[in-house]
């Protein structure tokens, strides 16, 4: 497949977000390295450039808007030795065998490219789950959003999404939709969470949907849309009781359902995790192909950005360690996998003769997992085979938040190694 025309590189970056942009800042610090960074966007700095709320605590050490955020991460990318190419997506991917480079088709205004890299690093970022994969049938009028459409038209574009929206999905995203959408006057007729626990703090919930005067639903689920040319009205149902309401607003807004955004891994030999819909990666956030990395929200859906933009960095630094030590793939790793209703575990394979020398902190991402629903007075466990490896209680435990793993706190004698590691949560 390589063609002979191939530009050749040390490190491409795929993703101009916090985890590409930060990877390409780490790598531009440690080493001599031609390393170039594509973005499809014309300006780098990913989903922030279009948020609201607050940006860059743990990565930046300040508070940033989210463009502002943006904005920074441009400029320090473009203070560095890389090459930038914005406008410029990449089409496919070529993993090469051990040993050999790895093949990109970028298309960009200057037509299509093939570029050669010793070492790949994904971070295509991660989208929500829109109307057709929620199952919301009925008719198709204008004025359904996701949060991703909303902000663009709001922060972008100085538009406003309708008079009256209606917002599905109850995760902190939902709650800073609900802020975005009163930036522009539009009153808000609800939030709807289909559980009957919030996927996020409930006192947070409650100050903001007191403060901004909207009822929150919970149990409850779109039964059906009403409206030919635009959004009229919503019915809501309850599935306890079964009790449905009709709302009136003339805008939808679909909060949630992240899915890691990973086109670029379909029909390759890199190993796909069904749970997060991402690559696999090792504690190395290396994929099962020596030299490709991953990391941000492409590892798992919507993470905070900080987090996504330390772990870019983290992935700069094994990508550096490779190229140096001409690596090759893990040793022996350990798979891990989690049971509904966690809903991934990322790294999916682990070394255990790493996990002492990579613990999770506040200022560092490490081996962490998400649950799909809230759950209170709970126990995680891991377990190998019969073996029970490592437990822990816990009071609350929100959904799609990440909750730190401690591997090394787990009994690796007991692990076997063959039939690798299950998380269950019990209640
Ligand atoms: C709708 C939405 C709202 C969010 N709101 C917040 C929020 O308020 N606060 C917060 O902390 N987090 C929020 N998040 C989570 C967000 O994903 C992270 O904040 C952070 O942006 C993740 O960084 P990243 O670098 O992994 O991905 P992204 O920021 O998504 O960046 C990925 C980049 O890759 C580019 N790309 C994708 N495919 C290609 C390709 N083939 N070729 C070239 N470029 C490509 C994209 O254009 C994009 O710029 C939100 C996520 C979504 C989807």
């Amino acid at each position: 497949m390589p063609e002979p025309q191939a530009r050749t590189l040390d490190v491409a970056i795929i993703g101009g977000g916090p985890a590409g942009v930060s990877a390409c800042l780490q790598l531009a610090k440690t080493g001599n390295f031609r390393v170039a960074l594509f973005e499809s966007e014309a300006d780098l700095g990913g989903i922030p450039g279009s948020c609201s709320g607050l940006f860059g605590l743990r990565d930046q050490r300040r508070i940033y808007t989210g463009p502002g955020y943006a904005k920074h991460l441009n400029r320090l990318a473009r203070g560095t030795a890389a090459d930038i190419h914005v406008n410029a997506t990449v089409m496919r991917l070529i993993p090469g065998r051990e040993g050999e480079f790895h093949h990109i088709q970028v298309a960009s205004p200057e037509g299509f490219r093939l570029y050669a890299a010793r070492a790949i690093l994904l971070a295509t970022g991660c989208y929500e789950s829109p109307r057709d994969a929620r199952l919301i049938s009925g008719p198709r009028p204008a004025g359904i959003f996701t949060t991703g459409a909303l902000q663009q038209l709001v922060t972008r574009h100085r538009l406003t999404p309708g008079a009256r929206a209606l917002i599905i999905g109850s995760e902190h995203i939902a709650l800073s939709c609900a802020f975005t959408l009163r930036q522009v006057g539009t009153s808000i007729a609800g939030m709807v969470e289909e559980d009957d626990e919030l996927q996020t703090s409930s006192l947070l919930s409650r100050c903001i949907s007191g403060a901004l005067c909207f009822p929150v639903f919970r149990g409850t689920r779109v039964h059906a849309i009403s409206g030919v040319k635009r959004v009229e009205a919503v019915e809501l149902i309850t599935e306890r009781t079964g009790e449905r309401k009709l709302v009136h607003c003339d805008s939808l807004i679909l909060t949630g359902r992240f899915r890691s955004y990973s086109p670029l891994i379909d029909q390759t030999e890199i190993d796909y995790d069904p749970a997060t819909f991402g690559p696999v990666v090792d504690m190395n956030l290396m994929t099962s192909v020596p030299g490709i990395f991953a990391a941000g929200n492409i590892l798992r859906g919507a993470d905070m950005h900080d987090l996504c933009a330390l772990e870019g960095r983290r992935a700069a630094r094994c990508i550096a360690a490779h190229l140096e030590t001409g690596g090759s793939k893990s040793s022996e790793t350990v798979r891990i996998v989690a049971e509904a209703p966690i809903r991934h575990v990322v790294p999916q394979r682990l070394e255990p003769e790493l996990v002492r020398s990579y613990r999770s902190t506040l200022f560092r991402p490490g081996p962490s997992v998400q649950l799909s629903r809230t759950a209170r007075v709970c126990v995680l466990e891991a377990w190998s085979g019969s073996q029970l490896v490592w437990r822990r209680r816990y009071s609350k435990l929100i959904a799609n938040t990440r909750i730190l793993m401690p591997f090394d706190e787990f009994d690796w004698s007991c692990v076997d190694r063959t039939k690798g590691i299950v998380l269950k949560l019990t209640q």
